[in-house]
């Protein structure tokens, strides 16, 4: 069989020795199994040439990868999870050895950043052909006293007491003693978990606190900041009223803007009454609105462009504003109360079910609302 021009190029490249290869693994990552260690070293071993190690602890990755670093080593393969890939960068920053990894622990988010294979037979590959292509690249590291980090650094509070939680909707604001606040929302994803001391959190917990004898957890949770109370107070405010439907003016881009940094699973129904979007609308005038326009209150909002969600608001605001001349009339009602009624439209029976958080009844039909 001949080789391409491509692959003839590719392996007069090749370099004359096969590059040193330190592979670092973490034994007791959450996916290794020593048959999975031998078949990954025993192909890597087809391009490089291979030392393998288990690490014994916490910081021997460090100094493993010290020692590579001075002697010379072209590459280390940090094996195991984002824990090990963070020792063995720990180790050769400022060194001119290489640095990539295998995914096998619980998290590999370096190895996801870099574009590497979730999957370890792939990843596996990928770096065989790495020795083909060989192109390291500089990263940028974080520093904290003196310790780098690749992604995310863990951080304490120096041992402060919380005061206080308030709640304000969906968000939570942790009160610290000496005027600090954590402003936490868990959107779609996340969840608190209070547990006893002795529970291990798991790898997604970005919020972990302590007392005696018991650990409170927010896992997952997309939101969390750290802020001082002055900012909490002056966040809180912006957070606390949309634009006002009814206001001479109505301010459609503070609309649009809140709208979208809202949750986009959200349905639309149910953003059109949070009062941190738009202030002033009822669940009534919300299923008129979008009944009004055709546009189903159950649409994520996500889903429903700048026009569409501008036509609900205009069309409630003009019916507002005419019931605050007449006062409120049952002529104002097309759907709202009518479930199992024919739709004035298009003939279909009108719905009702619960809708959002505050469960309020949403009438809408499903023939003529998209
Ligand atoms: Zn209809």
């Amino acid at each position: 069989m001949a080789l391409s021009d491509a692959e003839e190029v590719a392996a007069l490249a090749r370099a004359a020795r096969p590059r040193r290869m330190l592979v670092i693994i973490n034994p007791v990552a959450t996916k290794m199994s020593s048959r999975l260690k031998s078949l990954v070293v025993y192909a890597l071993q087809g391009r490089y040439e291979v030392t393998s190690v288990d690490t014994e602890g916490k910081g021997h990755a460090i100094e493993l990868c010290r020692e590579a670093a001075s002697s010379e080593y072209d590459v280390v393969v940090a094996f195991g999870g984002d824990g090990t890939v963070n020792e063995a960068a720990n180790g050769l920053t400022g060194s001119n050895t290489a640095l990539t990894c295998l995914p096998g622990g619980s998290n590999n988010v370096v190895a996801k950043l870099l574009g590497i294979s979730t999957d370890v037979v792939d990843a596996t590959e990928q770096l065989l052909h790495a020795a083909d292509r060989w192109a390291p690249r500089t990263v940028d590291l974080g520093a904290v006293n003196g310790r780098h980090f690749t992604f995310a650094a863990g951080m304490g509070l120096d041992a402060a007491v919380v005061e206080r939680v308030d709640a304000h909707g969906k968000h939570l604001f942790l009160r610290f003693e000496g005027g600090l606040v954590i402003h936490s929302h868990l959107r779609m994803t996340g969840k608190w978990r209070v547990r006893d001391a002795h529970w291990q959190p798991p790898g997604n917990t970005w919020l972990l606190l302590a007392r005696q004898d018991m650990l409170v957890a927010q896992i997952n949770g997309p939101v969390l900041e750290l802020m001082t109370a002055s900012r909490a107070r002056f966040d809180r405010r912006l957070a606390q009223l949309g634009p006002d439907i009814l206001a001479p003016e109505l301010d459609e881009a503070a609309f649009l803007r809140r709208l979208r940094e809202d949750d986009p699973t959200r349905p639309i129904g149910d953003a059109l009454i949070d009062q941190r979007v738009i202030a002033g609308i009822g669940n009534i005038w919300k299923c008129e609105g979008c009944f009004e326009v055709g546009i189903d209150p159950w649409r994520r909002t996500g889903e429903v462009s700048d026009e569409e969600a501008l036509a609900i608001v205009r069309a409630t605001r003009t019916r507002m504003q005419e019931s605050v001349r007449e006062g409120m009339h049952e002529r104002f009602k097309t759907v709202y109360g009518t479930a199992g009624a024919t739709c004035p439209r298009c003939g279909a029976t009108i719905r009702a079910r619960g809708q959002g958080e505050g469960n309020r009844t949403t009438y809408w039909c499903p023939g003529c609302q998209r």
